[in-house]
């Protein structure tokens, strides 16, 4: 490394013939030093998006769930994350408990940072895994965009979901790239409040659970309903995409 020299490492895997490696980070973490090559291969080619805009799957950030899908699925985060989650908070206790400056503090903290890390590790593997599900099935996800200005009440009440939901999007539109699919992120804006039947604004509150429409007397849940309007959001986002692409060449 420029003016460190040489480190030794652990490698976990070798570095694959035919790759330039292209940078070199190192992150320090609760349980050591980590680095992280990227390899740049010549050989591969660019992946061209190659998909059916028809099949797509509209997403929402649960209040209990991880997501609810327009397809009315929902998924849950797996019982090991939040035992981990758990685990984690009580560690944090520990801490707060212990005299500052005493051995005892300082061996709960190492342990804090370990038990972070776990959350972490295990958050991610579920992002992962989650991300294959939805893309082995649909072509295109669309999702909230996040990062708005003046974030809706519905949004802050789901902040506890917030941190893990960026590297979710994150995860998921790469491997959607690398697959020649697509993620696209629509604004949020009364999502939840909007009639995905008929378009009809019904204002709620957090604490109401259904979405009831008095004008075309749709009676559905709420996140189902916010996830559906997502969906066309995306739809329509992608037609509108592909017109202006259509009109530039
Ligand atoms: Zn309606």
């Amino acid at each position: 490394m420029s003016k460190i020299g040489d480190i030794k490492v652990i490698a976990h895997r070798p570095v694959p013939d035919g790759f330039d490696i292209k940078t070199v980070s190192v992150t320090k973490k609760a349980d050591g030093y980590y680095v992280t090559l990227s390899l740049d291969d010549k050989t591969v080619p660019t992946i061209k998006p190659d998909f059916n805009p028809d099949n797509i799957v509209g997403i929402d950030v649960g209040l209990i769930d991880f997501y609810v899908a327009s397809d009315n699925t929902r998924i849950a985060a797996p019982k090991h994350l939040r035992k981990a989650e758990r685990r984690l908070k009580s560690v944090q206790r520990r801490v707060s408990r212990r005299k500052k400056g005493s051995n005892r503090r300082r061996k709960a903290i190492q342990k804090l940072g370990r038990q972070h890390k776990k959350v972490a590790d295990a958050r991610k593997d579920f992002h992962f895994k989650t991300a294959k599900t939805l893309l082995d099935k649909y072509d295109v996800v669309a999702v909230e965009k996040l990062n708005i200005k003046g974030l809706v009440k519905t949004r802050l009440a789901k902040s506890i979901n917030d941190a893990g939901w960026s590297q979710f999007v994150t995860i998921l539109s790469n491997k959607a790239v690398n697959a020649g699919l697509k993620v696209i992120a629509i604004n949020p804006n009364g999502t939840s409040q909007e009639c995905s039947i008929c378009g009809h604004k019904v204002k709620k509150l957090l604490s109401q659970r259904m979405h009831n429409c008095p004008i075309c007397h749709a009676s559905l849940c709420r996140d189902l309903n916010a996830a559906i309007n997502i969906k066309n959001r995306g739809a329509h986002g992608l037609k509108a995409q592909s017109m202006s692409s259509y009109r530039s060449h």
